[in-house]
């Protein structure tokens, strides 16, 4: 299976301090892989290096077998990666209709991204007119998936998808999650609580102080890794 998304021995500082020391990770295409580790251990900035929103000090960056390592976000956007931040980056004053209606930059119709939005979200479609803001947490990560399919993404990385959810909630969002995987996109997941992404990743990673320190499928021997880094209860 070739990878779509693929890091080779990525280092990224900041301010000077080494936060990631040769990161090596892969995903392919339909696959989910988990990224997860404890506060710190520098997940974000990992997402933030496949973006082109953080530079690699060294490294290759890959996409779809490209070398695009150094390359800026706009390019890496227009190779087809996304990337979802924590705190879901949706307009808290615009309705959700106007937060669809400015993915329009992307060359689509307000027709197909409502389309795309409005079928895998059908509440959506039902909160058109309201303001993003009164969206509950579910509602806007919601939201913010859409707008981000709007981009026909080939790599979807998402950051915390689950911060400050109920975990009914979280669970739903991932089966979506797992779907828009099932469509050929490779999703990149960073969770600091591991249990939900499990239940739908094919491959995880375990970054502790910016190594990958196990990586495999999400089998039993790396669940009880991660329950021994009290990251919750996978
Ligand atoms: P969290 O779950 O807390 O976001 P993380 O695993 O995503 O953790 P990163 O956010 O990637 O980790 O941070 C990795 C390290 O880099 C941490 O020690 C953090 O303090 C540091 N760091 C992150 N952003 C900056 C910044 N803008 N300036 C300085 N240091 C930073």
């Amino acid at each position: 299976m070739s990878a779509l998304l693929e890091l080779r021995g990525i280092r990224a500082a900041h301010e000077r301090i080494n936060v990631l020391h040769g990161v090596d990770l892969a995903v392919a295409a339909g696959q989910v892989v988990a990224l997860l580790g404890p506060n710190g251990a520098g997940k974000t900035t990992v997402l933030r290096v496949a973006a082109g929103v953080h530079p690699a000090a060294s490294g290759r960056l890959l996409v779809g077998g490209r070398d695009v390592t150094g390359a800026d976000p706009r390019r890496l956007a227009r190779a087809g990666v996304c990337l979802i931040p924590e705190g879901r980056g949706v307009f808290p004053n615009l309705t959700v209709r106007d937060n669809l209606l400015m993915m329009t930059f992307t060359g689509r119709s307000r027709a197909e991204i409502e389309e795309i939005a409005f079928t895998r979200f059908p509440i959506l479609a039902k909160r058109a007119s309201q303001q993003a803001g009164t969206l509950s947490g579910g509602e806007q990560q919601m939201l913010a998936l859409a707008r981000g399919l709007a981009t026909d993404p080939a790599v979807l990385l998402l950051d915390e998808l689950s911060m400050g959810l109920a975990p009914l909630v979280v669970g739903r969002l991932y089966e979506q999650v797992a779907e828009i995987a099932r469509q050929g996109v490779a999703v990149l997941v960073v969770e600091q609580f591991a249990a939900a992404v499990l239940g739908i990743a094919d491959h995880a990673a375990v970054l502790v102080r910016g190594r990958v320190q196990r990586q495999g499928h999400p089998d039993s021997g790396l669940r009880a890794e991660l329950s021994a880094l009290y990251m919750g209860s996978p």
